[in-house]
């Protein structure tokens, strides 16, 4: 058995029955001295049990076996992890059994390292799914936050848009309207523009008070609005003159329009005074203008006819074509 304290961990030898026949002197510094007896009492009883149930019938069974977890009682009775090796020899003609334990702390120790680092993993992933609730919640209120200044950011715009006394769109929007046609149509399709202009409407003011003046304009907007189109767009364009922007809409279509708008206007009465509207009328085909040129040109033409149209009596429709003579039909 000389070889056997040679070996680099601790050794103990017995027969098939547990028996000890011997140890080496790092089993001895390991658990203490070496006694005659059986081999239990160097196990706690647990690892006794496991030896009756497990080792001992593996060993019959492989004549071998190896890597058991077990533990070793010290001499203070403190328990020692180990991992136990054994094997069924010959010696000398006797059948022996050599067991070869490999202490297992260091593999203890690496096996707490990893539970601590599974409970740091655990931990990390708890903060991070707090981390990510808070995202959440930083992120639906960024979305509310977001959702409320563009509500605003519409309002303002509608605002921007809008003639505050009549609720009608403003020259802006007569801009904005006059683009969006423009980007969708083609260069041969054409619009029509009315500049409306009310009849002596200083007297209105002069006569009944800016308040009735006011009523006035309201109710001629909405005259306006009531003989559009559903896609033209009515306008204020200034203190008592309005637009009509009647897209694809020929000379004809918007004499019509004009027509309807000196009628229903006519409905209007302030206390004894009629209330009238001259308009010019301006025609254009797009002719690959842009959006500025072309309303400008529309908006000059008009405003040269209502000038005409008033100077002609008032109460009535001019036609800037007709100034050029390039109709014969009379306003
Ligand atoms: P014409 O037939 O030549 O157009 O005569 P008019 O009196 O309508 O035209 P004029 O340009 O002399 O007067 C326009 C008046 O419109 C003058 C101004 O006080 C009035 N006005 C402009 N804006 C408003 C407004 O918002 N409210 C009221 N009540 N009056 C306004
Ligand atoms: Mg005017
Ligand atoms: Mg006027």
């Amino acid at each position: 058995m000389f070889y056997l304290e040679r070996l680099p961990c601790p050794v103990l030898v017995t027969d098939c029955s547990g028996l000890v026949l011997h140890t080496n002197l790092d089993f001895r510094n390991l658990v203490g001295p070496s006694e005659s007896g059986t081999m239990d009492r160097y196990f706690p009883p647990a690892s006794c049990i496991f030896l009756q149930t497990h080792a001992w019938p593996l060993l019959f069974k492989n004549s071998e076996f190896s890597e058991l977890y077990m533990q070793l009682l010290s001499a203070d009775g403190q328990r020692i992890p180990v991992m136990a090796n054994a094997r069924v020899s010959e010696v000398r003609g006797k059948r022996v059994v050599i067991w070869l334990f490999f202490v297992a702390k260091e593999r203890q120790r690496f096996e707490s390292e990893l539970l601590q680092a599974r409970q740091q993993a655990q931990n990390t992933a708890s903060q991070l799914a707090e981390v990510n609730r808070e995202l959440v919640r930083a992120y639906d209120q960024l979305a509310a936050y977001t959702a409320e200044v563009k509500t605003e950011a519409d309002h303002l715009a509608h605002l921007s848009h809008t003639d505050h006394l009549t609720g009608l769109g403003n020259r802006r929007a007569l801009l904005l309207q006059v683009d969006r046609w423009i980007k969708t149509a083609s260069d041969q399709d054409v619009g029509s523009l009315l500049l409306i202009d009310i009849d002596f409407f200083k007297q209105v003011n002069d006569r009944l008070g800016h308040a009735e003046g006011d009523r006035v304009l309201g109710h001629v907007s909405s005259q306006l609005q009531k003989s559009a189109r559903a896609q033209d767009s009515v306008v204020r364009y200034g203190g008592e003159e309005f637009v009509v922007w009647l897209p694809y809409s020929d000379r004809r279509g918007a004499e019509l329009t004009a027509q309807r708008l000196h009628d229903q206007i006519a409905q209007a009465q302030v206390s004894d005074q009629l209330i009238t509207v001259s308009i010019g009328l301006s025609t254009l085909t797009l002719q690959n203008q842009g959006t500025n040129r072309y309303l400008e040109r529309l908006l000059i033409e008009a405003d040269t006819a209502v000038y005409e149209a008033k100077s002609r009596g008032r109460n009535r429709t001019v036609c800037f074509d007709d100034l050029l003579g390039l109709h014969s039909q009379p306003a």
